[in-house]
């Protein structure tokens, strides 16, 4: 079983629930990539800049000044710190962004409906290969979240998105793919304000009713989409979870009946 393991932004500011979260990520049994995200640390050197964030509808506008701090900030800072906390570990961790070894190529997103994201790319290519190869050195690679266009350009690029695409390209090869999003609750939840309340399992149907009641939203939906799509195109197992249970919390299923 090889695990890709999605780390979400609140979890990797932090310092203690990243502990958590490497502590559980290297105690998984078989080979393990992680990817990870970084929101408001971007934003925070962005004002010690003097640069201004811009989100539209909880998404970063990445203009050419905040590409080279989003790259600073995720493909430096962030995660190199988790490069070293993870040799720390005694865990061969390299950091790679998309452009490394041609991982992850994209294009950026054009306008649409009059809102341009700026340097935001959609993927169009994974190549799984160098990973497969990394993993097969007993090398742990830890992927920031950022793409390149091909002709140069680092692109800005949601994690939940890497990690879902590096799954599936894994799972090419081998069916054994299973893939983790660890973010700051237990689970999606059906009360968001009880911790106790974790959906153990959500199935296509069964998101169509917390969908239309409210329950799931927000950041929520594309990760869900994301979860189902993976298990579409070949991922054994969907997981979203907090950094202290990863093997529990919320599975997704594809069949209807069990
Ligand atoms: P990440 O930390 O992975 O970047 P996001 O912020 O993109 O996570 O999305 C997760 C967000 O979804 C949570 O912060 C939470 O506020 C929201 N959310 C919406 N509905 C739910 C739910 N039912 N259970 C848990 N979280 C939910």
């Amino acid at each position: 079983m090889m695990t890709v393991v999605k780390v979400g932004g609140a979890v990797v500011e932090n310092a203690t629930s990243l502990a958590q979260l490497l502590d559980a990520f290297i105690a998984l049994p078989g080979p393990k990539v992680l990817v990870h995200g970084g929101g408001r640390m971007a934003t925070s050197l962005a004002a010690r800049l003097g640069l201004k964030t811009t989100m539209i509808d909880g998404r970063r506008v990445t203009d050419a000044e905040m590409l080279e701090v989003v790259t600073m900030t995720y493909g430096g800072l962030i995660n190199k710190r988790i490069v070293a906390a993870l040799q720390a570990r005694d865990v061969n961790a390299i950091g790679l962004t998309g452009a490394d070894m041609n991982i992850l190529l994209a294009n950026r997103r054009p306008p649409r409906d009059g809102i341009d994201y700026g340097f935001v790319g959609d993927i169009t290519a994974t190549d799984a290969r160098a990973l497969q190869q990394l993993l097969q050195q007993g090398y742990t690679p830890v992927i920031a979240p950022l793409t390149h266009d091909g002709q140069g350009s680092l692109l800005n690029t949601n994690a939940d998105t890497i990690a879902t695409e590096v799954a599936c390209a894994l799972a090419q090869d081998d069916k054994a793919v299973r893939l983790i999003f660890c973010f700051e609750h237990a689970g999606v939840l059906s009360d968001p304000n009880n911790e106790q309340s974790v959906i153990e399992r959500i199935t296509p149907d069964s998101y169509r009713q917390l969908r239309a009641n409210g329950i799931v939203s927000g950041g929520m939906l594309p990760k869900i989409d994301n979860a189902f799509a993976a298990l579409h195109r070949g991922v054994g197992e969907v997981i979203i979870t907090s950094p202290d249970h990863l093997n529990a919390g919320t599975v997704f299923s594809i069949a209807e009946a069990l």
